[in-house]
C-alpha cells in the first residue's frame, strides 16, 4: 500500500514536470493553419505553447511594458519592419544557433541575428484575364499611369501590407517618387479602399476594375475556398510578379525573435526549429500557400502555377526604416 502511494507520488511529480513544459508565444498570425502546426509540435516534444494573439503594435506595447519581467518567450510577427522596430527596442534576444541559422539564404535573418524568417509572401498585381487588355503592368510605378484611370482596386493605407509596400518603394526610389506614386494610384482607384485583398481579387471578378493588388497567399486561398464564387473569382484573373527586370517584388516575410530574458528561452529555440523544419515549412505551403523560407524546400503546385520569380530582399531590411514616412504619405496623398 505504502509502494503504491510512492508509484502515485511520483507519477504525479514527473505529470507535472512534463506539464511545465512551455512555450508562452506572442503572435500576430491569426491562421487556423497556426494552431494545427503548434499542437503538432506539442505532440511531439511535450512542450505547451501558451498563446497570445494580436495586433503588431499592442505587443509591441506589452513586450515593452514587461521588459523587467518578460511574460513572453518567443514574439512571432507577420512584418519585417514590426521585427526590427522590436529589436531597436532592445527587446529580443541574438540566435546564435547554426543548426537555425544556416537554414536560410543569406540575406533573410534579422541584420542584429535577432529574428529569422518563418514564412514569405509576396505582394503583387492581378488582372482580369477577360478585359484587362494586352498592355498590362510591369512594375509597381506602372500601377501609376493614367491609362488605369478608375480601374484599380487596392485595400486602404491602414493595412500593414501596403504600408510596407509604400516603405519598399520609399527605400528604393526616394520620397518624391513615393509621394507621387501614392497620389496617382489613389487617382485611379475603381473605389474607395475597402475589404481585404480578397476583396480586391473578388471585385475584379465582378467587372469593378481591371487590376487588384494582393498578397499571393490571398490567391490560393481563394482557389481553395468551399465557395464556388471564390474559386471562380481567383480563376479569372492573371499574376504577375512585379518589378522583374530590376528590384525585384516586394517580399515581405513572417518571423519570429526570442524576446530578451525569457524563461523558456530552450523551448522558445525548440519552436523556432520545429516551425523551419523542412516538414513543417512544406505543411505551411500546403495549409497557408504562404512560401517557405528554408533552402531545399520544393513550392507546391498551385504555387508553382503563379510562376517563378525574384523577390526583391533588398528592402526587406529598410522597412522599419521608412514604416512612418509611409504612414505619412499615404496622408499626403489622400490614400484613406
Ligand atoms: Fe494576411
Amino acid at each position: 500500500m505504502k509502494s503504491l502511494f510512492y508509484f502515485i507520488l511520483v507519477a504525479l511529480a514527473s505529470s507535472y514536470l512534463v506539464s511545465a513544459e512551455e512555450v508562452r508565444l506572442y503572435t500576430q498570425r491569426h491562421y487556423n493553419a497556426d494552431r494545427e502546426i503548434l499542437a503538432a509540435f506539442t505532440k511531439q516534444t511535450g512542450i505547451d505553447v501558451k498563446v497570445i494573439k494580436a495586433g503588431a503594435n499592442e505587443l509591441l506595447s506589452r513586450l515593452q511594458a514587461e521588459k523587467s519581467s518578460p511574460q513572453a518567450d518567443l514574439y512571432i510577427s507577420v512584418d519585417a519592419a514590426a521585427l526590427d522596430r522590436a529589436d531597436a527596442a532592445g527587446l529580443l534576444d541574438k540566435v546564435t544557433d547554426k543548426d537555425l541559422t544556416d537554414r536560410f539564404p543569406a540575406g533573410m535573418i534579422g541584420q542584429n541575428s535577432t529574428w529569422i524568417p518563418i514564412t514569405m509572401r509576396a505582394r503583387v498585381i492581378v488582372y482580369s484575364i477577360e478585359r484587362a487588355g494586352k498592355n498590362l503592368p510591369k512594375t509597381y510605378q506602372d500601377l501609376a499611369s493614367p491609362e488605369w484611370r478608375g480601374r484599380l482596386l487596392i485595400r486602404s493605407s491602414s493595412s500593414v501590407y501596403n504600408q510596407s509596400l509604400l516603405a519598399s518603394i520609399l527605400a528604393a526610389e526616394g520620397r518624391g517618387p513615393a509621394l507621387s506614386w501614392a497620389s496617382s494610384v489613389q487617382k485611379n482607384m475603381a473605389r474607395p479602399p475597402q475589404g481585404g485583398d480578397r476583396d480586391q481579387v473578388r471585385a475584379v471578378a465582378q467587372g469593378l476594375g481591371e487590376l487588384a493588388v494582393t498578397n499571393t497567399y490571398y490567391l490560393g486561398i481563394l482557389e481553395k475556398s468551399d465557395d464556388p464564387k471564390d474559386r471562380a473569382a481567383r480563376a479569372a484573373v492573371g499574376v504577375i510578379f512585379p518589378n522583374q527586370d530590376d528590384r525585384g517584388a516586394h517580399v515581405n516575410i513572417s518571423g519570429g525573435g526570442i524576446v530578451k530574458g525569457a524563461k523558456n528561452r530552450a523551448q522558445a529555440l525548440a519552436l523556432l526549429k520545429f516551425l523551419t523544419s523542412k516538414k513543417v515549412q512544406y505543411t505551411y505551403q500546403k495549409l497557408t500557400s504562404e512560401f517557405a523560407v528554408v533552402s531545399g524546400v520544393e513550392r507546391e503546385p498551385l504555387q508553382k502555377a503563379w510562376g517563378t520569380f525574384k523577390p526583391d530582399y533588398g528592402s526587406l531590411h529598410k522597412l522599419a526604416e521608412h514604416h512612418e514616412n509611409a504612414v505619412k504619405l499615404f496622408d499626403l496623398a489622400g490614400w484613406k
